[in-house]
């Protein structure tokens, strides 16, 4: 049977915005939980119906689900950056994973049981083998990862044991915007390597680049980019699929590494200017290298990409980039 209604935390934010955007362009009815802690206002779907409210906050949480019904959760709603969980482990523990937990005992208490989780490929830490397969051993060296492989953890018992049909899909590093501009990524701030070098760019400035003596071809590190809008066509999928008692985790990436210095190469073919570089130490918490395999994803949700090459992830991140630059300038 079709689900009508999801709830959609962390729908202020650059993923769960655009996730809701898509869930209503497809006949959902959304319900977005954020705090507005780090998203925005003005990325809320207006379409949807929105509660602000902190995942810590239980009483209100389980209020907003009773008051809405869905039949399922996208639970993206978490703090993101590994720079910030190392030097503060204990608010990314109580933020990531007790706010989760939270959310897991709300759903429950509300005969809610569907959940598609937003994890990260840094639950796998440094991986033996490259690249990824969902099987490897979650051994996360970052606290953000720690946050994430522990609320997997918790949901696989709540599936064992309460019946919870879960989806827990391990993100590589999330690039591009919609592709009509209107709508992408807007950290404050903002850390991550794409939008960083088209600040860089469009200022004339340098791009720090965070270490050049890894153990990868060019010293820089290796991450495997994945399009936002491909990312979100498999939380639709993964909705449609009918697992039931069941947890499944799932890698999404597009299977290619690029250094840090092929991307900013790629980079400035699209922007068509020369970007300069500054080197500087590593970031604290940094894998050297993390590729994907997400043939399991593909196999068993049918997930298909629609947007694989880095050129337009980032030609799509530029025009996002360009225009979210001209309103709010
Ligand atoms: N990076 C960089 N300069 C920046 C931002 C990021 O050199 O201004 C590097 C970072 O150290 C990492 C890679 O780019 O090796 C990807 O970082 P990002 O923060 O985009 O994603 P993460 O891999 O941490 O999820």
């Amino acid at each position: 049977m079709k689900l009508k209604k999801i709830t959609v935390t962390g729908g202020a934010g650059y993923i769960g915005s655009l996730a809701t955007r898509a869930l209503l362009d497809r006949g959902y009815e959304v319900q977005v939980i954020d705090n507005l802690s780090r998203g925005h206002q003005w990325a809320v779907d207006k379409r949807a119906a929105f509660s602000k409210c902190d995942l810590l906050d239980r009483a209100l949480l389980s209020k907003s689900l009773k008051s809405f019904q869905p039949e399922a959760v996208i639970h993206f709603a978490a703090l993101i950056q590994v720079n910030e969980s190392v030097n503060q482990p204990e608010l990314y523990l109580r933020n990531n994973f007790e706010g989760s937990r939270n959310l897991l005992e709300c759903m429950k208490e509300n005969s809610i049981s569907k959940i598609v989780f937003s994890s990260t490929a840094a639950v796998y830490g440094t991986p033996e083998s490259i690249p990824i397969e969902e099987g490897e051993p979650l051994a996360p060296v970052n606290p953000y990862g720690e946050s994430k492989a522990k609320t997997e953890q918790l949901l696989q018992h709540y599936c064992q044991n309460h019946q919870f049909a879960g989806t827990a899909f391990r993100y590589f590093n999330v690039a591009g915007a919609h592709p009509d501009g209107t709508l992408g990524e807007a950290h404050e701030p903002e850390t991550h390597l794409i939008p960083k070098i088209l600040e860089a760019a469009r200022r004339g400035e340098p791009v720090k680049v965070f270490g050049n003596n890894y153990p990868t071809p060019d010293g820089t590190c290796v991450r495997d980019y994945v399009h936002v809008m491909d990312l979100v066509d498999a939380h639709l999928l993964a909705l449609e699929h009918q697992i039931s008692r069941k947890f499944e985790a799932f890698n999404l990436g597009s299977e290619r590494g690029f250094s840090v210095l092929e991307v900013i190469r790629a980079t400035e073919k699209v922007v068509g200017q020369k970007i300069a570089i500054e080197m500087n130490e590593r970031r604290a918490g940094d894998p050297p290298v993390l590729i994907a395999q997400s043939t399991k994803a593909t196999r068993i949700l049918g997930w298909v990409r629609k947007y694989p090459d880095l050129s337009t992830m980032i030609e799509h991140a530029l025009q996002w980039h360009r225009s979210c630059f001209k309103t709010r300038a």
